[in-house]
């Protein structure tokens, strides 16, 4: 009768589900978690942002800082950006994430130059989906008005997957954020599939050299021919260069050698916190 075949059912429901839930993986279950409690984790004050200085190689002055967001999970305690960024973008939280970085990295600033600390620049990183939505250039435009930055002192940092998706569209919205003044740096460069024909129509300003490329600078001459490459490249398209990951004196010395003109890296400073950060080097605006 319907009595036992709805038993049925629902006994099949069940181990339909104990099946999954066994054989659903670690990663998965992980992910699921963090899903869930990031939703949440704006309002109850759990992301906190750790700042990393730019620096100029002719001088050695700090010209910007670099905002990366971390999460401090009640259980699981602070979680980096490559284990929920993923995440936040595929589930769309990224958005309401992205205008908060924004909002508390501009009042960061702020705060830096109303103590005195005259910081050019901060910057903050696009993803994907925050740099398709729709009102961006509104939303940013508002979070610089409430927050008193200028949008001179801003840089964004897109990856060149971000653009290349759709290249027309993304000059489109790279030309309208640069009218407005500000900074525009292509991150992780030679991670992704960016065709030169297009690395001269994007109207940017720095190129980021992913920290891959730049790891093995001293001992392996492909990546030595290819970072110097890529720099000689950028300078005749009118492109500063920024190395990432730079975490020795030498690396450092090569990228001088071959023009480079700004970095980042552990051997200056590993991101950190805006009170623990040593701001003696800021270069004068
Ligand atoms: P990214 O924008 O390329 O940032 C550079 C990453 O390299 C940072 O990792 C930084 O801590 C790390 N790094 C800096 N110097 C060194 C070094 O000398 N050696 C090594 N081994 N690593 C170094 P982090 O903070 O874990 O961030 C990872 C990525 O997460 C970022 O890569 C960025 O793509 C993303 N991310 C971070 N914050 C945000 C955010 O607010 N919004 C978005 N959309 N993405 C973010
Ligand atoms: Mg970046
Ligand atoms: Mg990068
Ligand atoms: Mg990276």
């Amino acid at each position: 009768n319907s009595d036992t075949a709805m038993y049925h059912a629902k006994e099949a429901g069940r181990s339909n589900y104990q099946f999954f839930a066994q054989t659903m993986n670690a990663a998965a279950a992980e992910r699921l978690l963090l899903e869930s409690s990031l939703r949440q984790a704006i309002d109850r004050n759990q992301l906190l942002l750790h700042y990393q200085p730019l620096v100029n190689i002719a001088d050695g002055r700090i010209v910007a800082t670099e905002a990366l967001v971390r999460w401090n999970h009640p259980e699981l305690g602070l979680i980096s950006p490559a284990r929920f960024i993923p995440i936040a973008e595929d589930s769309g939280v990224i958005i309401p994430l992205g205008d908060w970085v924004l909002r508390r990295a501009c009042y960061q600033l702020k705060q830096w130059r109303e103590q005195g600390i005259p910081l050019q620049r901060m910057v903050v990183n696009l993803s994907p989906r925050q740099f398709r939505q729709k009102h961006l250039v509104q939303t940013f435009t508002q979070v610089l008005k409430e927050t008193g930055v200028d949008p001179h002192w801003l840089g964004l940092e897109v990856t060149e997957s971000v653009i290349m998706e759709n290249p027309e569209e993304a000059i489109g919205i790279l030309c309208e954020l640069k009218a407005l003044g500000i900074e525009l740096s292509l991150d992780d460069f030679g991670t992704g599939y960016s065709s030169l024909s297009y690395l001269k129509r994007f109207p940017i300003d720095k190129l980021k050299i992913d920290q891959s490329f730049v790891r093995d600078i001293t001992t392996d001459p492909d990546d030595e021919g290819m970072v110097a490459a890529i720099i000689v490249m950028a300078h005749q398209l009118s492109i500063r260069v920024v190395a990432e990951g730079v975490e020795t004196e030498a690396q450092l010395a090569f990228l001088r050698g071959q023009g480079c003109d700004e970095y980042q890296g552990y051997y200056f400073s590993r991101p950190l916190p805006a009170d623990e950060l040593d701001t003696t080097s800021v270069a004068a605006c």
